[in-house]
């Protein structure tokens, strides 16, 4: 941190805050030094510092931590006029609790771990992670906003902070912010609190590419929706870049506003598909390759890798917890990792995972999703609104059990299995033409294997 950069800082105040208010309050002052994540900031007087402190603490503490994110706290010292020692004027604090924390900053902390350089593409992500080093390059924004959605563990967060990282190198003079949906709502309870408003306000306009991470979770809380709304449309119409992530396609999310929705879905929006075997093989490679450097001596079996990426399902981070785990034990017991050691140290996981999928629980799921009684799933009704997920339902029975036609067929009422296979095809050509059916689909397979 340099005087250059406090002159930085200070130019970012003075437009946030006005021209007065920064000849009053924010020329007097003078960085110091940064040490253990203070800011020593020196006022000519402690009525002065206290002030700043006050009133624009949090805005200085923000400007300051995008330059050097160590810095968590401000200190005011009466500048010295020589002989006496600086009198302590005022504190501006991170609070310890790390939930309130984040609420002193607009961005939360960025994983070292979730760059470019250790995201391992495949099919089910590439669209995804070329829209990420699209976005990365910070260069004109060309579809606004980026819309990253997909199931747990498939790396939204991960690229997500990968373009923070990549543009803290390449673009250091732009403001960029990240935070989740759920940090966005407690800053904004918080500022109404506090009546402090307009400093929320001018916050979130001052960024030049802002992320917002798990948006779903302001689903059904409305005056937040409506000032992310807000939000998102100022700085769309200042031609900031905006990147979201959710668990589901925009169109998917319930209880968000149809404005919010369609405002969502009018950038480019992009699946992180469920990962698949050669992905999941690659992730572990690269996983080995850097415990490699940790444990040099580890001695791995051929085929527990290639077991574990046909074993482990989607979910990345279960799958690196697994890893994790068995290294770990490895060393500890310092034995090779064979396929033996792999089965006894990771039985639940593995387990956990045979889990198997009923037809029960996909009637639920599909009756619970196009809200509908199960009775009416299962019933001999025929009209549409029935049928149609009756249907879904035999057709994610037939896809995603091992249960034979006439075995679905009882579990629907005591269909024949020629009712079955025809519900079957019709879901399938259903699928090819219609993209609101795929997508449910999607959506059903997901959170059936969730
Ligand atoms: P999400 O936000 O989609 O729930 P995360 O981004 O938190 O998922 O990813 C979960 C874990 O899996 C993280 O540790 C992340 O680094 C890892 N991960 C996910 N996808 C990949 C990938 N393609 N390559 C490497 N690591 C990945
Ligand atoms: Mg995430």
């Amino acid at each position: 941190m340099t005087r250059d950069h406090w002159g930085q800082v200070q130019k970012e105040l003075s437009k946030t805050i006005g021209q007065n208010n920064f000849t009053t309050w924010i020329e007097p002052l003078d960085l110091k030094a940064v040490k253990q994540g203070t800011a020593h900031l020196t006022a000519p007087t402690s009525f002065l510092g206290n002030y700043v402190a006050q009133h624009f603490g949090e805005q200085i503490l923000f400007q300051l931590s995008l330059i050097n994110p160590e810095i968590r706290k401000l200190n005011f010292d009466v500048a010295s006029t020589g002989s006496s020692t600086p009198k302590p004027a005022a504190k501006v604090n991170k609070t310890q609790d790390p939930k309130a924390a984040d609420a002193t900053l607009p961005g939360a902390p960025l994983d070292e771990r979730f760059t470019f350089d250790t995201f391992v593409v495949g099919k089910p992500n590439e669209l995804a992670h070329a829209a990420a080093r699209r976005v990365a390059e910070g260069g004109p924004v060309t579809f606004n906003p980026l819309f990253l959605y997909g199931g747990v563990g498939l790396g939204k967060t991960h690229l997500m902070h990968a373009i923070s990282w990549e543009l803290k190198q390449s673009r250091p003079d732009l403001n960029v912010v990240y935070l989740s949906a759920e940090q966005f709502m407690y800053r904004f309870v918080q500022a109404l609190r506090e009546r402090k408003m307009m400093d929320f306000k001018s916050l979130f306009r001052s960024v030049d590419v802002l992320m917002v991470d798990d948006v779903q979770f302001i689903a059904g809380k409305d005056s937040t929706q409506e000032e992310f709304f807000h939000t998102f449309n100022a700085l769309v119409d200042q031609n900031k870049q905006i990147i979201i992530s959710g668990d589901r396609a925009p169109g998917e999310i319930k209880d968000m506003e149809d404005r919010i929705k369609s405002r969502l879905q009018s950038g480019l929006v992009v699946d992180l598909h469920p990962t698949d075997y050669e992905l999941r093989l690659g992730i572990l490679q690269a996983k080995v390759d850097f415990y490699r450097k940790q444990y040099p001596d580890l001695v791995l079996a051929p085929g527990v890798l290639e077991f574990l990426a046909h074993r482990i399902s989607t979910n990345v981070r279960v799958l690196e917890g697994a890893l994790t785990r068995l290294f770990a034990f490895a060393s500890l017991v310092g034995r090779e990792i064979t396929m033996e050691l792999t089965q006894d140290c990771l039985s639940d996981v593995l387990r956990a995972s045979e889990r198997k999928i009923t037809v029960e629980e996909i009637q639920r799921k599909v009756s619970e999703h196009y809200n509908i009684r199960l009775s009416d799933m299962i019933g001999p009704k025929r009209v549409r609104t029935y049928a149609r997920p009756r249907q879904v339902a035999m057709y994610l029975a037939k896809t995603m059990t091992s249960r034979s036609l006439p075995e679905i067929g009882r579990r629907f009422g005591g269909r024949d299995h020629t009712t079955v296979m025809h519900g079957v095809k019709r879901i399938e050509e259903l699928k090819a033409i219609d993209g609101q059916m795929a997508e449910d689909l999607e959506l059903l397979r997901r959170s059936l294997e969730a």
